[in-house]
């Protein structure tokens, strides 16, 4: 008997010979800097929560509390039986922090990055896309079934020479990059990009998943570390990293956030965020607004790391944010380093191809993290690279 789905053992047995192999690794308790893995306390340098709010016992209280009031499901979508007052007070919340007229609550940042582009631009359309962006902004241009160019990455003559050769041939066009590039840490060169969206006519779309808490006078991102007009860009974010709970968002111009829910499929055909999740959300962002001393916190930790590995011969990929990376040259060496930080007491990933080019340890840091810990780190690392 023939057996159709014969191909996928085909295919996990490539994924291993390359090394590429995954699978999740079960956390069994976290608590700000540290996590437990199979019974063992480890310093975590792998978590997104860089404001250290994921368990913040305020972020706690106010999650419990919507569910007492509310239950734990939103039981509908939001135009039909799933709004709660809650979602309007996060979305004028998360208008607040980023300085725009609006913004649109979604149930992850992925689903807010595949709708948003979707309804953006469809297939008369051009995207402009950098090469490292990431999978979410990928999927959403293919959605879309506007034509996909990519330049590379952060190249903005590349760009321009996109934009002279091919933007009169279509209706659109929209300008898609991460600010801060998850998987490198560093920063678009975002004021550049917009005097070419000026020049050539384009709509421009950003993803601040990284740079929201983190970059900006008050954290608002890369939009405000630019000094850039928020209204004048589509900013799409996530309440999972320093927001320290699920959901995602897009902020901006008001008649964008109207268009969006007439328009955007994954956000009308889908369940309203739980109130737990939203409740939390508009905590921390309260907390980022009345607190700037937790961002204060995390860039000294930032500084720190970085000042203590000046002093070693150890050369990581040039970061403008919390995730710094220490480039391998295989991905075999990569896992090894990996392994051998996790018999030291730290937790933080290889990340291999096909997710990235090259093979590295991505490190983040965050408000959560002692002094002692990013000495810690620091010292390991000198002692496995030296
Ligand atoms: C994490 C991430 C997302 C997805 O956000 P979720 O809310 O986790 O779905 C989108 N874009 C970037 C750059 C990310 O790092």
């Amino acid at each position: 008997m023939i057996d159709p789905y014969d191909w996928i053992d085909r295919s996990l047995n490539t994924i291993h010979k390359a090394q590429w192999h995954r699978s999740p690794a079960p956390i069994e308790a976290s608590q700000g800097n540290y996590i437990t893995v199979a019974g063992r306390q480890l310093l975590n340098f792998a978590s997104n929560d860089y404001l250290g709010l994921a368990t913040d016992p305020r972020l706690k209280a106010a999650a419990i509390q919507a569910i007492q009031i509310y239950g734990t499901g939103s039981t509908g979508s939001r135009l039909v039986t799933g709004q709660r007052p809650l979602h309007r007070e996060l979305e004028e919340s998360i208008a607040s922090l980023k300085k725009s007229a609006d913004a649109l609550v979604f149930s992850s940042g992925y689903a807010a990055n595949l709708g948003t582009i979707a309804a953006l631009v469809g297939d008369r359309d051009l995207i402009i896309a950098d090469q490292y962006n990431h999978s979410s902004l990928k999927n959403g241009a293919i959605l879309s079934q506007a034509k996909i160019l990519v330049y590379q990455h952060c190249d903005l003559n590349h760009l321009q020479k996109l934009l002279k050769n091919h933007r009169n041939q279509f209706r659109r066009c929209l300008l898609v990059t991460d600010t801060v590039f998850s998987m490198d840490g560093d920063l678009c060169p975002l004021p550049g990009i917009m005097e070419l969206a000026t020049a050539f006519d384009c709509m421009v779309l950003v993803d601040e998943a990284h740079a929201t808490g983190v970059l900006g006078a008050t954290g608002a991102g890369a939009i405000e570390h630019f000094n850039l007009d928020p209204d004048r860009l589509v900013c799409i974010g996530t309440l999972s990293k320093a927001l320290g709970s699920l959901g995602g968002y897009v902020s901006g111009s008001a008649k964008l956030i109207d268009f969006l829910r007439n328009r955007c499929a994954s956000w009308i055909y889908t369940t309203a965020l739980s109130p737990a999740d939203t409740a939390a959300a508009l905590k921390a962002i309260e907390l980022i607004i009345i607190k700037p001393s937790i961002g204060r916190q995390l860039w000294h930790n930032i500084e720190y790391f970085r000042t203590l590995l000046a002093s070693t011969n150890i050369k990581m990929i040039p970061s403008d944010s919390a995730i710094i990376c220490w480039e391998l040259p295989s991905a075999e060496q990569a896992l090894k380093i990996s392994g051998l930080l996790q018999e030291q007491g730290i937790f933080a990933p290889a990340i291999r191809p096909p997710t990235v080019p090259t093979s590295r340890i991505r490190f983040t840091i965050t408000a959560a993290h002692r002094s002692a810990d990013i000495e810690k780190l620091a010292a390991t690392i000198e002692s496995l690279g030296g």
